[in-house]
């Protein structure tokens, strides 16, 4: 049972590797910021709340995104196993974290840091608003998400690294590589998909 979570720029491919990381290892798969979106779509409390910050590219208030997640990952039971996306982003969303974690049992096991290069990102962003539209792809806001993530999500790097579960991967070349590299962290970590020590030996990634 794997409980990772992804740590990346906006655009560093969190959104492509995280479904398959948690197809692969059968957990389910929570995107904070697809949560969000589908608030704001249906127009509920936490979307009236929380729209304003996503399209600035700022972040939604910790106590707000902390609740949709505990709710998300604790009800009815604790899940077992999870791949999170887009959480946490902020020091304090860690430490909440950790502190559920800790009450339930379910601390991470891995927390996966996607290096890409600026320019890449921007390159990428660019690509990507051009397919889906999204509002907070345009290049003056995308600019502005990356300097909270530098600001408010970068410190977690540091802190993932002394708790001794950061797995610090390459982000660049195709999903397929990018994907294998991820596969073959967790097993030498310790969480290949038949858990203890790297026994599962095929890291080949499933061709979706
Ligand atoms: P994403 O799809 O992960 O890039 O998230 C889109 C937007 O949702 C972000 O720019 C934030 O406004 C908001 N968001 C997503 N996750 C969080 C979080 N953990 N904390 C605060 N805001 C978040």
């Amino acid at each position: 049972m794997l409980r990772a979570l992804f740590l990346a720029a906006p655009g560093a491919g969190k959104g492509t590797q995280g479904p398959a990381l948690a197809e692969r290892y059968g957990v389910p798969y929570v995107a904070t910021g697809d949560m969000l979106r589908e608030h704001v779509a249906a127009d509920t409390p936490l979307g009236r709340a929380a729209k304003e910050h996503m399209d600035s590219g700022g972040l939604v208030p910790d106590e707000l995104v902390v609740e949709m997640v505990s709710n998300r990952l604790a009800r009815p039971t604790p899940l077992p196993g999870f791949v999170l996306d887009g959480f946490p982003r902020t020091l304090r969303q860690a430490m909440a974290a950790y502190e559920w974690g800790k009450d339930n049992d379910r601390t991470f096991d891995a927390v996966i840091s996607l290096e890409v290069p600026r320019d890449e990102l921007i390159r990428r962003v660019q690509e990507r608003q051009r397919q889906s539209g999204r509002d907070d792809d345009d290049l003056d806001t995308f600019r502005h998400r990356l300097e909270v993530y530098d600001r408010d999500t970068q410190p977690l790097i540091a802190f993932y690294r002394d708790r001794g579960i950061l797995l610090e991967i390459e982000g660049t070349g195709t999903v397929t590589d990018i994907q294998t590299r991820i596969f073959t962290a967790l097993r030498d970590a310790g969480h290949g998909l038949q858990g203890q020590g790297g026994a599962d030996s095929d890291v080949a990634p499933a061709v979706t």
